[in-house]
């Protein structure tokens, strides 16, 4: 059972010796497999290797070669599904820890302030990003290395996006996040907060103060709802709003009684992804009396890790499969009475005080309503070529991570945004050395 108020980190971290014991136990295994499953491809038994030595600074100039946000990585990536799971001695159930060392490593780095990283010459030419998520951490830290001066334009007061409003501060706390941006910042990237593109300025605005090319990884921030009577009471809850409450309330920038949920409530979470989970194991910390998620599929269906779920039960949430709320009742204006849960075609009324959806998100529209050529598909994701990588259907407007490819994960936003990274810096040599052979023909 899990104290009301506790948001300190669930995973410990390897103390040093530790790390180094585990570190010496991988194989180096000539063909590793542990890379394979990783989807950014991080060269995992080279920086096990430097280790495994002691040589953490090289450890961080290779991880570093791969990857903008380690210690993120190390914390929340699945790495049961990828380099983990992949690990050839996974299969006596002995894996080497990868993801708990990839953490030690950045958070060591990090505190100890191991590696500085040379501000590169901006030289190639001007980026604007839009979201400061994953994937826009992942292309400015990119971009700036190759030579681009990047900025960022962010409408949230923090960057971040779902890792500092989203993901829970049990699990990544606030303070790692902050520490991997301020690495990228380092880089020279230029952070505007407060900004929301489609609002205050818009695309053209952007093209107009001189960009050469503009990246939309702006995610997936609309919540799906569920069509059933009541869904649309107040005290229905949209998880990822709640999540980003709690946020707000930790940082000191909300009160308790805005967050809602919580003293000895009766909560039902719907869904059971990762933020299904994250707002059931949020809604025990803020003091529920008892968090039931409902999945109307069994848990072999479930998309949160395994070990999420196992953290979950343990901290008391309770889980019932194959089972869908069908309707919600108001008690008042303010609160719900009941619910009526359907389990295998049985339906029965429970008492409830919140429902919280966690069933799915979808892109803003801010942008492309307010900017002409950016195509969508049906679901408003945003439609991007392969060549350039990324680019969308307008001219030098790019876009990567869950905007363009539904809610993923980290790694897998970062995973676009290293290709597309890539693509922006075609273009914008391209369009650069036409604009020279033009001026020097006199055209
Ligand atoms: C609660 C929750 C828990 C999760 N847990 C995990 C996990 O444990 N492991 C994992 O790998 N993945 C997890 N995910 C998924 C993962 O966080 C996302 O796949 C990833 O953050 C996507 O990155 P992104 O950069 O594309 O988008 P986001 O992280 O959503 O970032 C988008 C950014 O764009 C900004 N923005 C949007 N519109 C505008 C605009 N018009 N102008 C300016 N700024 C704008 C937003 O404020 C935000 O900062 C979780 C997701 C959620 C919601
Ligand atoms: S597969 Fe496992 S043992 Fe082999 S190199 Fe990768 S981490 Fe080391």
């Amino acid at each position: 059972m899990i104290d009301n108020n506790s948001f300190k980190e669930v995973n410990e971290s390897y103390t040093l010796p530790e790390a180094v014991r585990e570190a010496q136990r991988c194989l180096h295994c000539k063909v590793p497999s542990c890379r394979k499953g990783c989807p950014i491809s991080n060269d995992i038994p080279e920086w096990i290797g430097e280790l495994a030595k002691g040589n953490f600074g090289n450890a961080m100039h290779i991880i570093n070669d791969r990857s903008n946000l380690p210690a993120v990585c190390g914390r929340v990536c699945g790495h049961e599904r990828q380099c983990e799971g992949s690990c050839v001695l996974a299969k006596k159930g002995e894996h080497i820890n990868i993801g708990k060392l990839e953490r030690f490593v950045a958070d060591f780095d990090s505190v100890a302030g191991l590696t500085h990283e040379a501000i590169p010459e901006k030289s190639r030419g001007r980026v604007a990003v839009i979201g400061s998520g994953p994937a826009g951490l992942t292309i400015a830290g990119d971009l700036a290395r190759k030579g681009f001066a990047v900025e960022i334009f962010e409408m949230e007061s923090e960057p971040g996006g779902v890792l500092m409003y989203g993901i829970p501060e049990y699990r990544l706390p606030k303070g790692v996040v902050r520490r991997e941006i301020k690495k990228i910042e380092n880089l020279g990237v230029v952070f505007h907060l407060g900004q929301t593109v489609g609002e205050e300025l818009t695309v053209d605005d952007l093209f107009a103060r001189g960009f050469d090319a503009i990246f939309m990884g702006t995610g997936t921030g609309v919540p799906k709802r569920l069509d059933i009577p009541g869904a649309n009471h107040k005290a229905v809850r949209q998880a990822i709003r709640f999540l980003r409450r709690v946020s707000l309330y930790e940082a000191g920038l909300m009160d308790n009684s805005e967050v809602i949920v919580g003293n000895g409530d009766r909560v039902y979470v719907v869904g059971c992804g990762n933020t299904a989970i994250d707002a059931a194991r949020t809604a025990l910390r803020m003091g529920s009396a008892e968090v039931t998620v409902v999945y109307h599929r069994t848990i072999e269906h479930m998309k949160a890790l395994r070990s999420e779920y196992d953290e979950a039960v343990a901290e008391g949430v309770k889980f019932l499969w194959n089972t869908s709320i069908t309707i919600i009742e108001a008690a008042d204006d303010e609160h719900i009475a009941n619910i009526t849960i359907s389990t295998d075609g049985v339906e029965r009324v429970v008492p409830a005080d919140h429902v919280v959806m966690a069933v799915g998100s979808s892109p803003a529209a801010r942008i492309v309503s307010t900017t002409r050529g950016i195509e969508v598909d049906d679901r408003g994701y945003v439609l991007t070529r392969d060549n350039p990588y990324g680019m969308t259907t307008r001219k030098g407007v790019f876009a990567g991570g869950d905007v363009t490819n539904r809610p993923a994960t980290v790694v897998h936003a970062m995973r676009d945004a290293k290709q597309v990274a890539e693509g922006i810096a075609r273009y914008v040599d391209a369009i650069k050395l036409l604009d020279d052979i033009n001026r020097d023909s006199g055209l």
